[in-house]
């Protein structure tokens, strides 16, 4: 008889890129200009034995701006899973928002569309998911999506910069690797 499925298995973290896996360089269109924020994949592994579904969860306007396609957004992707090096697949789901902030809004954060379709498609249990990113979208997000949302330093904001962005209430940590060290 197969064992029951893990209890954690409606657990999932649904994870911003530029600045919070990787450095934000500003619209990024060349996956040799990848690289990994120190600790992120030995996180990304913890998380996953603590029974967390991944989700990538991104902004690319720079796709409506003309900056870049949306295959150089999926090359990017790839090779930053390279570099994470996990067991495949690293994410459940991999959600690029593309349009701008100023076209009528799809899955762009602070939009809740993607973690809703997700929570709804795969069965998450809310209570046991995180929206994490470096910006106030993301955080947006998380929150619009009933889910918790989590702020992090590794990208447009420091500690500082957080306490006066207006989000009291949502824990602050100075990467993903301190977040996930804290889950367990
Ligand atoms: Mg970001």
């Amino acid at each position: 008889m197969d064992p029951a499925p893990p209890t954690s298995a409606r657990r999932a973290l649904f994870l911003d890129r530029d600045g919070t896996i990787i450095p934000d360089k500003h619209y990024l269109a060349d996956p040799a200009g990848v690289e990994l924020l120190p600790g992120v994949a030995a996180a990304l592994g913890r998380a996953r034995e603590l029974g967390y579904a991944l989700f990538l969860f991104t902004n690319q306007s720079g796709v409506a701006r003309g900056y870049f396609t949306l295959d150089d957004v999926h090359r990017c992707n790839v090779r930053m899973e390279e570099l994470i090096g996990l067991p495949a697949p690293l994410f459940t789901d991999i959600c690029i928002a593309t349009e701008g902030p100023d076209d009528p809004p799809l899955y762009r954060k602070p939009s809740p569309r993607f973690i809703l379709e997700s929570i709804a498609r795969h069965g998450l249990d809310p209570q046991h998911c995180w929206m994490v990113g470096d910006r106030e979208g993301d955080i947006d997000a998380g929150l619009n999506a009933k889910i918790h949302a989590v702020a992090v330093c590794t990208g447009k904001h420091d500690a500082a910069g957080w306490a006066a962005a207006g989000r009291p209430g949502v824990p602050v940590f100075p990467s993903l690797v301190e977040f996930v060290a804290s889950l367990g």
